[in-house]
């Protein structure tokens, strides 16, 4: 006869932390510091959250590497060489787990673990964490950092099972890579990650096809190696450029607030400065150019103009430039992609785009793609479709607060969060860059320290005060 087995005691802990990301692991190093027994707990099989999980071809960061990047030590700043303007995925996974080891973190993260449940004990004002293996963590304190974009969404096409060839997504590429040489593929998505990840499928497929809803506004990274000059410039003052970002909008050092409108100059002084612009890259010199680019649509019409015209005077079909050339919303106001041979890559003669707002896809067929107006042969399908982005991951996990509430109830009608880290009924629980904070707007890097920064000092002061429960109340949430 099997006797049963003893479960297992928990883990104790002051601080579980939940995800080793970027969040997570300056959450451990900061928390560890002010003597707070922290253990992060990682779904995947390395450090690095989003930058672990997304290996697409092309993946890079659209903010300087110079700036993206952590502040906290000076010397770390100062010792670590970005080879290029703007880093790939990889420059940037082998920074994060250059971090881990630097400041001796890994002994602290706890690999292959998915925390499938966290609920609080209002007697003992600590949380209970459940993971996929059965493991118990009990802990005074919860911190989310869980990433905003860590909850890949396919849509919900019929038939996708059928399909005979490959398909993957974005956000869960195979860590071996993909080779598409000598195959029909077909990309469905053209944000951010697939206009990074566009032109270089198109360099390996024998076709790509492009399904495309909406056009979305892409400016030239102009990215290249590091200028060391630059570098070292950066280096010198790196206090005072971080000092500076964190005073800005963006996060990003080096662009002064605009005081102009563009409509205050003339149109040839306009464009000048748009070209200056484009021949220097990135988005932010755009979206801090004149005063009211983002708030008065004739202003921001000027700059919208400007880069239809550069798309028209690239994509030499006008049928293909027309349909890659946005019409639908004031440029700036979904965030701006940056590419590198993005509208270039349609002259190639093995990339047909293909117009899925008229003729919607209908199904994926066991042989490829159907659309309300043909069918697309294909051996391989990439879903560039995006995440359930900011409350996906959260809501992966029951969470429950209070009496049992739910979070996945309370947010129903959609995320209530006081500044983006705490939500009432969910005492001693904190989210970084959670939903309602200004966090993905910004470099993100810059806010994940804010964050971690606040939380952290709120937590050693209601220690040292005795202080068992913290909470944000239902009015200030509602307030913010
Ligand atoms: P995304 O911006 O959400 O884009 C998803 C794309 O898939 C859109 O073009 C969307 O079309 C399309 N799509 C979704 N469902 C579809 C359907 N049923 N049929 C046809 N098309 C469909 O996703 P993402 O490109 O992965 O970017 C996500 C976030 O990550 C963004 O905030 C982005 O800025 C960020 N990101 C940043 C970088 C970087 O730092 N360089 C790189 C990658 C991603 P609609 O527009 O019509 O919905």
């Amino acid at each position: 006869m099997s006797q049963a087995t003893p479960a297992k005691e928990a883990i104790q802990l002051d601080v579980a932390v939940i995800g080793a990301g970027l969040g997570g692991l300056y959450a451990i190093h900061r928390l560890r510091g002010l003597g707070f027994k922290t253990r992060a707990f990682e779904a995947g099989s390395g450090v690095g959250g989003t930058w672990f999980w997304n290996k697409y071809p092309g993946a890079r960061c659209d903010i300087e590497s110079l700036e993206y990047s952590y502040s906290f030590d000076d010397g770390l700043q100062q010792e670590w060489s970005w080879p290029e303007r703007y880093a790939t995925q990889p420059q940037i996974l082998s920074y994060i787990q250059h971090v881990a080891e630097r400041f001796d973190l890994m002994r602290d993260v706890q690999l292959n673990t998915r925390i499938t449940g966290a609920t609080f004990d209002g007697d003992v004002n600590r949380w209970t964490l459940a993971t996929s293996d059965g493991e118990a963590i009990s802990a005074r304190f919860c911190i989310m950092a869980t990433g905003n974009l860590s909850t890949p969404r396919v849509p919900d096409f019929k038939g996708i099972d059928a399909f005979e060839g490959k398909w993957y997504h974005s956000g869960r590429w195979p860590a071996e890579g993909v080779d598409f040489t000598g195959k029909r593929v077909g990309v469905i998505g053209t944000g951010s990650s697939g206009i990074q990840m566009i032109p270089l499928i198109a360099q390996q497929a024998k076709h790509l096809y492009v399904f495309q809803r909406t056009a979305n506004f892409s400016l030239p990274a102009q990215n290249g190696p590091m200028d060391r000059e630059r570098e070292n410039a950066f280096k010198a003052n790196y206090r005072s450029r971080r000092d500076e970002a964190r005073q800005t909008g963006f996060g990003v050092s080096g662009y002064s607030v605009p005081t102009q409108s563009a409509l205050e100059v003339s149109d040839e002084e306009r464009r000048k400065k748009y070209e200056t612009l484009w021949e220097s890259g990135g988005s932010i010199g755009f979206l801090s150019c004149y005063s009211d680019f983002l708030v008065n649509e004739e202003a921001n019409e000027t700059a919208a103009e400007f880069v239809r015209d550069k798309i028209r005077s690239v994509v030499r079909d006008p049928k293909v430039a027309a349909l890659l050339t946005p019409t639908d919303h004031p440029i700036g106001t979904k965030r701006l992609c940056l590419d590198t041979g993005y509208y270039e890559t349609y002259n190639r003669p093995n990339v047909s785009l293909v117009d899925v707002r008229t003729a919607p896809i209908q199904e994926i067929t066991p042989r490829g793609v159907r659309t309300t107006g043909q069918v697309y042969d294909l051996d391989a399908m990439v879903f560039a479709t995006g995440f359930d982005a900011m409350t996906g991951a959260l809501r992966e996990i029951d969470i429950r607060g209070v009496d049992g509430e739910r979070l996945g109830d309370k947010w129903v009608g959609g995320p209530m969060t006081y500044l983006g880290i705490m939500v009432a009924g969910f005492p001693n629980m904190f989210i970084v860059t959670g939903p309602g904070s200004p966090g993905v707007k910004s470099q993100m890097i810059h806010s994940i320290e804010q964050h971690v920064d606040w939380v952290s000092d709120l937590l050693k002061t209601a220690s040292g005060r005795q202080i068992r429960r913290i909470e944000a109340d239902a009015e200030a949430e509602s307030n913010w």
